[in-house]
């Protein structure tokens, strides 16, 4: 942070006097937000009151749009406030339940408070069309304020509502264009020291003019906002207004600071002096920025005007970096927040040769600082702007326009829908214990407090810094410390999309020279690798001519061969006690780590994946390994049961013997690994058998295990033919144990097969196997469509579909039916097609011919039951599906029942919740389902009765990570516990109970 503004005593003697007199001629007045008036009878009060109400009743809000009808708004309101655990003013709860849904009193209940909540959106969205707002814009600027307006709109989730925004925009700047001139000339809302200040004035937000904007794809993104935001520039620049971009969540924002740059880099532009941006300054790096920004803008030689904020997306940025273990971008100690929001500021007020400040804030410490500052740097009241929110602040705003500045009042427009979710934003901002306008206005702190400089917290809740989980290069077994998840890469960071480009780049190189198929993959038998005569390559699926790697494979002889070593290894393995061998678990993930990169870019050629989903199965593979060597080191802990003198008993769990491990290829490193480390860190040798697609990445995963150190014949690797080797491999009468992951057809044979007995076999063998599902995702009437959509395409159409948690069915309360389908259609069709390897890819291709020729199958019977809503176009030369909706499927329909494992999606259309959870339940599977709702008593019924493994509520139903979403389904989505949860190593080892008498003549040891 810049300078320490505290220090500085006859500062603070200005900022104190000129808090003291925005105080003054604020007098007594309150802003409307926090008046009882503007609210329905005491709920305000209580919200502040009592953070649980205020959770429900900012719920109510958020869902309130959506509610079609009387008893639909009664039924939300008494599932909010009147859940048997709550303790929520008694009278108010006894008048909800008192009311029938399709009482008169609902009706007229509910017409007020749709009446009361829509008083509530007028109150900070200025209206509902340009036109709407003309009227309140020029009231206001009759009374004294400028603005800036920003329209509101949904979440942009295709290209068509990106393009509709962008339209929207420029009828803005059109219809303020044509009537701003006819005001009243305002001289002090239209010159500052620096020149002419513009009357119009729009503030776009970059989100919604991209739907795939992604930090990811950094280039193709900001080329792509450039295009769209550039005509919005020019037409701005001729009308003489001022065009302003905010900035939302940190992800979008070196996104957003590139394309301004490069908009206002071209020729036309070049002395445009009426754009803006944001800063916010609860960013860490908000000051560096800042610095970044005027040395641009001095080698471009026109000045920008800095909107200055603290940033709106507090919540969003904590919650998000702590769910993913990242670096958390903004501060979390409010008062390091204030100080750096004064030290940008000061910096703003002396580069103000190119970077015009506006400062945006209702917090009059904040405001009369930056106030202070440029008096002492001799800056006119005009050269300083403020920026206030509509209907927000009202008597600040007033005392800050008396005292001589300019006032700007942000005035969004649009409608409820979207105006709600800016509605609870603010909402959050006023009643949140860390703001200033509740600590001034309803907690009435003195102003000396209030006006005292940022104090940052000390000791132990002081800001740690950014944080963020840095796992360990290696895991100490003797002191693993508690399990977690490695962090996804945060693509944000370059570094993050430079290191997996590099390793991408090499690879293809290698994959183009040939060299990639030079040094052939052996089997590995008893420690010593294998090159038979037969070999196969394994090619890329976005174009067979490509060879990733050259393969031996072996048959009947070498699974014959690689069972004798695992016997003979056994003895030696399952005597090492368990912390060593979570030790070689711990080695083998620090292997991973060090080469993260190149498994990711294997993956993109070798399977398809796009970046991400490559990053996100080397960081899964990583997890089960760290997991399940934590896991052993609890099992294998000695465990003494009951508690009688005289007796003791002990629970102890010993290896099972030879394991089969059959792996799949579309979570090409992860489940492999998974399988693997479960069986291996339990005592028991295994043979893998890689999947025919993925035997490159297979073999990464030996070397990794190699690396660490785990003995000879313990780990045996042979890839080969499935009806060969995994064959006689299932059968052999030593194999102990088979796991599976893969199609339902093949895993019920092995089922079978291992059933079979013999005089031979030392035991009965168990087979745990993950098949597939025929997911369902439920979309209730009350749904939030903008997550519901884009949750549905992504679990849909991620890696082309060939997840087996992907969503293959839609079903869509018919309330909410014509609208979810129409976006559905243009956010499919908005999905980028193409190169796993290029980052704006979100569908690649399916992994080899065979999946092809099925996947193109199941899409015929997809066309031919339901009708076509989307059917994107087949790439060439890969094996590319495009992505296919379909609707109006019925239960009975074939599409509705089959596993397929690509891009198709039937779309079902259900009649109410009954109807929706009978389809849901109506298939043989039971893997990963989904549901959408804002109804507390539809998501308690549905925890209840979706018939699921795995359930997902209001977000995709793939992605499940280690730990804190175990995996795995049950009817014939599989046999067995989940993956990555703690009873998943029980089904690797045999519990052994051991009971000994310690009573010798009538004497017993006290334990
Ligand atoms: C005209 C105008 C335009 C705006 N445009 C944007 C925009 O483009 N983008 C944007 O993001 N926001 C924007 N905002 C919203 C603005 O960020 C919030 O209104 C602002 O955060 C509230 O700050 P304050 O100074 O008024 O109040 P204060 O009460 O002093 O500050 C509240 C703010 O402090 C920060 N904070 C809260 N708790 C903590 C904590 N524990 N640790 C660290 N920091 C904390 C948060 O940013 C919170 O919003 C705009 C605001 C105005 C007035």
């Amino acid at each position: 942070m810049a300078a320490d503004l505290s220090r500085n005593g006859s500062l603070e003697a200005d900022i104190r006097e000129l808090g003291e007199r925005i105080f003054e001629l604020a007098g007594q007045d309150v802003p409307s937000v926090f008046d009882s008036r503007w609210w329905s009878g005491k709920v305000m009060d209580w919200s502040m009151k009592d953070e649980a109400f205020k959770v429900e009743m900012f719920r109510l809000v958020d869902v309130f749009p959506t509610l079609r009808s009387a008893p639909e708004i009664a039924r939300h309101l008494k599932e909010y406030f009147c859940r048997p655990e709550q303790d929520f003013p008694v009278a108010f709860q006894l008048g909800l339940k008192a009311v029938s849904p399709t009482s008169m009193v609902a009706k007229a209940a509910s017409a007020a408070i749709r009446k009361n909540m829509e008083a509530m959106a007028k109150g900070f969205i200025a209206g509902r069309t340009p036109e709407d707002a003309l009227t309140v814009l020029r009231k206001q600027w009759d009374a004294g304020y400028a603005f800036t307006v920003d329209l509101l709109g949904e979440a942009t989730l295709s290209q068509r509502e990106a393009l509709d925004y962008q339209a929207r925009y420029a009828e803005l700047l059109d219809a303020l264009a044509a009537e701003a001139p006819r005001w009243p000339d305002h001289p002090g809302l239209e010159r500052a020291d620096y020149g002419p200040i513009p009357r119009v004035n729009v503030s776009v937000k970059v989100s919604a003019m991209y739907s795939q904007l992604d930090p990811l794809d950094f280039d193709g993104g900001v080329a792509m906002l450039t295009e769209r935001l550039m005509p919005l520039f020019t037409k701005a620049h001729g009308y003489g207004a001022f065009l302003n971009l905010d900035v939302e969540q940190n992800k979008y924002k070196a996104l957003t600071y590139a394309a301004f740059k490069r908009i206002l880099d071209q020729p036309e532009l070049r002395g445009y002096e009426h754009a803006g941006i944001v800063c916010q300054a609860y960013l860490r790096d908000s000051l560096a920025d800042l610095q970044d920004l005027g040395r641009w803008a001095n080698r471009r030689g026109a000045p920008v005007t800095v909107r200055l904020v603290k940033g709106a997306y507090w919540d969003y940025e904590t919650i998000h970096a702590a769910q993913e273990g990242h670096a958390c971008p903004v501060y979390t100690d409010k008062a390091l927040t204030d100080a750096n929001f004064e030290a940008c500021a000061a910096h703003l007020i002396a580069n103000r040769r190119w970077l015009r400040p506006a400062i945006g804030s209702h917090n009059v410490r904040s405001l009369a600082t930056a106030m202070a500052l440029a008096r002492k740097a001799g800056v006119p009241d005009s050269g300083l702007e403020v920026q206030m929110l509509y209907g927000m602040a009202e008597p600040l705003k007033s005392a800050c326009r008396q005292m001589g500045y300019r006032v700007r009042e942000y005035a969004p427009v649009g409608d409820l829908i979207p105006g709600m979710a800016y509605l609870v934003r603010r909402l959050l901002e006023n009643t949140s214990n860390e703001g200033f306008l509740r600590a001034s206005f309803v907690d009435k702190e003195d102003v000396a407090t209030l006006l005292g400089s940022p104090r940052p917290r000390a000791g132990e809740a002081a800001d740690s810094g950014p944080g963020g989980y840095h796992p360990p290069a290696l895991t100490d077994a003797a002191a693993p410390g508690r399990f977690r998840n490695e962090p996804l890469r945060d693509f944000v960071e370059e570094s993050a999309r430079l290191g997996m480009a590099k390793a991408v780049e090499a690879l293809d190189a290698r994959i183009r020279s040939g060299k990639a198929a030079k040094k052939t993959i052996p089997l590995f038998i008893g420690g010593k690798e294998l090159r038979t005569d037969d070999t196969k390559q394994s090619v890329d699926p976005a174009d067979p001519s490509r060879v990733v790697g050259v393969y031996h494979i072996g048959g009947e002889a070498e699974a014959d061969a690689a069972m004798q070593a695992a016997l003979g290894a056994w003895p030696a393995w399952r005597a090492t006690p368990p912390k060593e061998r979570a030790a070689v678990l711990f080695r083998a993930a620090q292997a991973m780590r060090s080469r993260r990169d190149e498994l990711s870019a294997l993956q993109v050629f070798e399977v398809g994946k796009p970046w991400r989903e490559a990053d996100a199965d080397v960081c899964e593979a990583i997890d089960f390994l760290e997991y399940y060597g934590r896991e052993m080191i609890r099992v294998g802990r000695p465990r003494r049961m009951g508690d009688v003198p005289g007796e003791r008993n002990d629970l102890v769990y010993r290896s099972r013997g030879v394991g089969v491990v059959i792996a799949p290829w579309n979570f090409p490193l992860a489940i492999i690994t998974g399988m693997t480390s479960a069986a291996v860190v339990a005592g028991n040798p295994v043979i893998v058998k890689p999947a025919e697609p993925s035997p490159v990445i297979a073999w990464r995963m030996v070397e990794c295990f190699r690396e660490a150190g785990l003995p000879a014949g313990v780990l045996n690797f042979l890839p080969g033919p499935g009806r060969v080797v995994g064959a006689r491999l299932v059968d052999h009468p030593k194999t102990r144990f088979i796991v599976f992951t893969g199609s339902n057809a093949v895993g019920l044979n092995m089922v079978q097969a291992a059933a079979v007995t013999g005089p031979d076999h030392p035991g009965i063998k168990r087979v745990i196997c993950e098949l597939g599902g025929k997911n369902a995702v439920v979309v209730d009437s009350d749904a939030d469509l903008d997550e519901a959509v884009a949750g549905v395409v992504k679990a849909a159409f991620g890696f082309a579909g060939q997840k087996c948690s992907a969503c293959s069915r839609v079903i869509v309360l018919d309330s909410a039916y014509d609208e979810f389908v129409g976006r559905l259609k243009e956010a499919t069709l908005s999905l980028k097609l193409g190169l796993p390897s290029d980052t704006a890819t979100s569908v690649g291709p399916v992994v080899d011919h065979k999946q092809l020729a099925s996947v193109r199958g199941w899409r015929d019977v997809a066309c031919e039951e339901g009708e076509v809503l989307v059917r994107r176009e087949d790439l060439e030369p890969g094996y590319y599906v495009g992505p296919t909706v379909v609707t109006g499927i019925r239960p009975e329909h074939r599409i509705a029942q089959e596993e397929v494992f690509g891009p198709v999606l039937a779309v079902m259309r259900a009649a109410d919740l009954d109807e929706a959870l009978q389809w849901a339940n109506g298939t043989r599977f039971a893997l990963t389902g989904g549901l959408y709702s804002r109804s507390p008593a539809t998501i308690a019924r549905v925890r209840q009765e979706f018939e699921v493994g795995n359930l997902y509520i209001n977000r995709p139903c793939t992605g499940a990570l280690v730990e804190r979403q175990p995996f795995g389904g049950f009817k014939m989505s599989g046999v067995g516990s989940k993956a990555g949860g703690p009873d998943y190593l029980m089904q690797f080892l045999e519990p052994r109970t051991i009971t000994e008498n310690t009573m010798r003549r009538g004497f017993a040891p006290d334990v």
